[in-house]
């Protein structure tokens, strides 16, 4: 299942279990902003689907970082369709598998005892997380903003991982956050924006820095890569998971 809604003028928050991504629909065309892990493909398609496109419609594919629950299918739309898939220059080697950061399974299992981390790795386990398809070829971002669908502004926000980007959507008044900035997961209890728990952040302290690039950008609402849309301005988001953090 997935919960599919615009939250701008042709901005639609498609939401998994686990895992959101961003459909940018201009005329004919979507760009894919992240999708998903590798389990969620029908969901993608479907999530196509209900905005009245078709997986050939995707031109482009635009990730916010090369995590598997967010590259999941980039590698189907590169080679099945011949999107491109645009990263951060500091995230290709993520993207390729030549330098992967990401929370190690000896890290995960440190924290199997606790019941929502067992049920959650049942589930990402069933996402095919382990066999995320790593990239045969990537562009990087050399415009800004991007010559895509939606036309997407990088916003380069080191932390999660070392080349994490959100994207700032200006005309249409949204902030895509990815793991910037999140409002829900499996494994936190308390709802709202904060950032991730520390054991996924690659760099927690840089995470938190990153924060001050999204405060400042002119937006009406705030996506983020796991858990419910944010109604309101990057700074009011920001200035929750600061607290969040702090307290
Ligand atoms: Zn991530």
């Amino acid at each position: 299942m997935v919960d599919v809604r615009e939250v701008a003028p042709g901005v639609w928050h498609a939401r998994a279990k686990h895992v959101a991504w961003v459909l940018l629909v201009e005329g004919g065309e979507v760009t894919l902003v992240d999708t998903g892990y590798p389990g969620d493909r029908d969901r993608v398609v479907a999530s196509l689907e209900q905005v009245g496109r078709a997986p050939a419609d995707v031109a482009a594919v635009v990730l916010t970082h090369a995590h598997p629950d967010h590259l999941g299918s980039a590698e189907y739309f590169r080679t099945q369709v011949g999107a491109p898939v645009l990263v951060h220059e500091r995230e290709v080697p993520n993207a390729t598998g030549e330098r992967v950061e990401q929370v190690s399974v000896a890290t995960l299992l440190a924290r199997v005892w606790r019941p929502d981390v067992a049920v959650w790795m049942r589930d990402i386990v069933g996402l095919k997380a382990a066999r995320a398809e790593r990239l045969g070829a990537v562009d990087t971002f050399t415009s800004d903003p991007l010559d895509v669908p939606g036309r997407p502004v990088p916003a380069p926000t080191p932390g999660h991982t070392s080349g994490h980007s959100a994207f700032h959507l200006p005309e249409q008044g949204a902030l895509l956050a990815g793991d910037a900035l999140m409002t829900g997961h499996a494994l936190v209890r308390t709802p709202g924006p904060q950032l991730l728990p520390s054991f996924f952040n690659h760099d927690d302290d840089r995470a938190l820095d990153s924060l001050g690039m999204l405060a400042p950008l002119a937006a009406d609402v705030v996506v983020p890569g796991h858990g419910p849309a944010f109604t309101g301005a990057p700074a009011d988001a920001v200035a929750a998971a600061v607290a969040a953090r702090v307290g």
